[in-house]
């Protein structure tokens, strides 16, 4: 027992028994000198009376060292402050139990413990000083704030990465979740979170997979990846990535680790990418890539099932010029609106890309040339109703090519194959599709080598423009020339501009090569009138375009074009076919108008071909006409008609003070009847093909090969 222990903390039971009360006082002292807290006691004036083992170990004072000295010794200030407002609370007779406090050690060191005081009563119940029990928890309290550390370390390095934690402890049932996996879950952190919380934050659709492999771990699985979708409390679905594994002692299961990763903004990146891979942003629908994909699958499948696979090709007729006339906005609102309706028009099971600009593609998988015209007579049915294209009512076609998988077993050839009928069907005009055959190829391929050479023609220096004369019927002289154009394709010879105008024409082109024809044919035809004896008045007739007459530079390019050759306006002519005309009526009026006062020609080529009466010619500035090469071809033989519409056109033209050009004389027969419908002037092989420059400069100089060697004088009319 330590000597300078005091009794009285504790009262023993019976009071009265002096050797029992003997006994409990020995017993409390043994057990207070054995305590590893330290405990002592002070009197009302903080003054030490009593100093234990543990105390001298906690405090490094030995009992004689600490006995009758202030307990201010111990506080970290010297002065008395903690244990003084401690004893204050003590006055009221409570004890103050378990306060942290901080203690100053021997060595000067700061200690922390926790502190139990208890007022010392005498017999009448009065305060008269105060026991202590303090007990070291510096390390305990180091361990503590580690943790601590380590779990706010944790989880904040979950909420940067959006990882949760979960550990379910099997023994004690015990389940622990990490701030950031509440947070994931949009739940508000709790301490004990039931299963029937983490089974109602699982989306509905994923929820039985879930707990399938849930239950596969518990019974013995391996661990497990799985990437699936929860649902918030807010109703807000969020992707995670779950790996979870267990963990066996002894083949009893003790213990289940989960982590949880939000992947949502992965995910969300990741379709969006897969969209854009496979999606054509404008129309929604499937794109090239998505569509070579499902052919090569709907192929296989064909094969498998001993079916046909259907493939058509659409592309939308003179999209070019809604694209251009109308502006981009108008284009995009026509595909999206073109899209809507080929999604109605075909079957579910059907597939319907954008190929590319204005180009559709549909696969249809057990079909036949009768069902796929059938469904291409439905497309056309659905945009044969007029598309309202930001308050303009427009009239659209489309061409449909067609392949079927007997001649192709390839997506790339299949695809080629309708690309390559759909232009034959562009050509035909035919709405229920055109379906390949062989034969179509080749000219395909020219086509297509046009499109992507043609602008390069004009620098290259491959084109050419030939002369065709146009002679007086009655004397035999040459009036003028016709320019036609030629492309001396390095690869293809002497390209025909039935080839490539209507190619230029949709590219636009044609308003730079027009510019190119007319500069040059009106620089040498002016070059012949001024050199060529005889020669003085022979005038130039140069073809338009519809596309042309669009543009709204036509007349500045004609006028400077004139200006450059330093040629006589009235000697410059412009054919303008009927339809070209009828395209264009209220825009093209004012620049033809101003060409006339110019003194420019303007004449109306392959008359007879379109739609003009009477009374719309009398509306436009022309000054001939120029009668189509059908009708000529149906005079001097078997064709009773050809004669009285040759007349009748010819009359009408006279009425009107328009001079009469007949096109295409082939033969004498011809001819005289021409001389007999008294038909002033023609152009035709009869005299001579269109020729090249050099040619045409010798035939005008006398060399010309003579239909009638008799009447024909050898230079051109004044
Ligand atoms: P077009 O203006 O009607 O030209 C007459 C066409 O008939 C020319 O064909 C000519 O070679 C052909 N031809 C002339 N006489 C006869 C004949 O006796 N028998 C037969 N069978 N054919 C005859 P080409 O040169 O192939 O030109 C075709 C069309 O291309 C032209 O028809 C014209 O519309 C267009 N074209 C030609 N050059 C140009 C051009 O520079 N600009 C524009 N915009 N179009 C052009
Ligand atoms: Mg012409
Ligand atoms: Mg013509």
């Amino acid at each position: 027992m330590h000597p300078t222990y005091t009794g009285g903390m504790v009262s023993p039971s019976t009071p009265n028994d002096a050797a029992s009360e003997f006994e409990h006082v020995r017993l409390l002292a043994a057990l207070v000198e054995a305590s590893d807290d330290a405990i002592n006691g002070a009197d009302l004036d903080g003054i030490i009376t009593s100093w234990n083992a543990g105390a001298e170990k906690i405090y490094g004072y030995t009992a004689e060292e600490a006995i009758g000295r202030s307990v201010g010794m111990l506080t970290p200030t010297g002065a008395m402050d903690v244990e003084g407002t401690l004893r204050s609370g003590l006055a009221g007779g409570k004890p103050i139990i378990g306060q942290a406090v901080v203690a100053r050690h021997r060595d000067g060191s700061l200690i922390e413990l926790s502190l139990t005081l208890s007022p010392v009563l005498d017999d009448d119940g009065r305060v008269i000083g105060s026991s202590a029990v303090a007990r070291d928890i510096t390390e305990a309290q180091r361990k503590r704030t580690a943790a601590e550390h380590e779990r706010d370390r944790l989880a904040f390095a979950q909420e940067l990465a959006h990882v949760g934690s979960v550990e379910l402890n099997m023994l004690t049932g015990h389940r622990w979740w990490s701030d950031e996996y509440f947070r994931i879950h949009g739940l508000p952190i709790i301490p004990d979170p039931t299963e029937e919380l983490w089974l109602s934050v699982l989306h509905p659709e994923d929820r039985e997979r879930v707990r399938q492999v849930w239950h596969d771990l518990e019974s013995g699985g391996p661990p497990f990846k799985l990437v699936h979708r929860i649902l918030r409390p807010s109703g807000e679905v969020r992707w995670v990535h779950t790996s979870a594994a267990a963990e066996h002692r002894d083949g009893v299961l003790v213990r289940l680790l989960e982590t949880v990763v939000d992947i949502t903004e992965r995910k969300l990146a990741e379709e969006a990418l897969e969209r854009q891979a496979f999606q054509d942003p404008l129309t929604g629908l499937a794109n090239r890539a998505l569509l070579t994909n499902r052919i090569e699958r709907v192929l296989e499948e064909a094969r498998q099932n001993g079916t046909q696979v259907g493939v058509l090709f659409l592309d939308v007729n003179r999209f070019k010029v809604v694209n251009d006339g109308l502006g981009h906005a108008a284009g995009d609102s026509l595909l999206i609106q073109l899209a809507a309706r080929l999604r109605s028009a075909v079957r579910p099971t059907d597939t319907l890309a954008r190929f590319a600009g204005d180009e559709f593609v549909i696969v249809c998988s057990g079909v036949g040339p009768g069902e796929v015209h059938d469904l291409a007579r439905r497309i056309a049915a659905e945009v044969q109703v007029p598309f309202d294209l930001l308050g303009h009512e427009l009239f659209v076609s489309v061409s449909i090519g067609i392949a079927l998988s007997s001649s192709a077993d390839t997506a790339e050839a299949l695809l080629h194959q309708a690309d390559t009928a759909m232009y034959s069907a562009k050509d035909t005009g035919r709405i229920d599709g055109v379906v390949f055959e062989s034969s179509m190829h080749r000219r395909a391929g020219a086509r297509l080598d046009i499109g992507s050479q043609l602008p390069r023609a004009i620098e290259r220096d491959e084109l050419e423009v030939y002369y065709q004369p146009i002679v007086d019927v009655v004397r035999q002289v040459p009036l003028a020339f016709e320019a036609l154009l030629r492309w001396r394709h390095p690869r293809h010879g002497l390209v025909s501009p039935c080839d490539f105008i209507p190619v230029a024409e949709e590219t636009g082109l044609i308003v730079s090569i027009g510019r190119w024809v007319l500069v040059n044919a009106l620089a040498q035809t002016q070059h012949w009138r001024s050199q060529v004896p005889g020669a003085s008045g022979l005038r130039i007739a140069v073809n338009l375009s519809a596309r042309q007459l669009q543009d709204p530079c036509l007349f500045d390019t004609v006028a400077d074009a004139i200006t450059e050759a330093g040629i006589d306006p009235s000697a410059v002519e412009l054919e303008i076919t009927e339809s070209a005309l009828l395209k264009n009526v209220e825009c093209s009026m004012v620049t033809l108008t101003r060409l006339r006062a110019l003194g420019v020609g303007l004449s109306i080529d392959d008359f007879g071909t379109g739609y003009s009466s009477l009374s719309y010619l009398s509306r436009l500035p022309v000054t001939s006409l120029k009668i189509d090469r059908s009708f000529v071809d149906g005079l001097g033989g078997g064709d009773l008609h050809a004669r009285p519409i040759v007349a009748a056109i010819t009359m009408m033209a006279s009425a009107l003070g328009l001079d009469v050009i007949a096109e295409g004389v082939e033969t004498q027969g011809q001819l005289r009847e021409l001389e007999r419908l008294e038909i002033g002037a023609a152009q035709g092989f009869l005299w001579a093909r269109p020729m090249h420059v050099g040619d045409a400069g010798t035939w005008l100089t006398g060399g010309k090969s003579r239909p009638d060697a008799g009447r024909t004088q050898p230079a051109a009319a004044g």
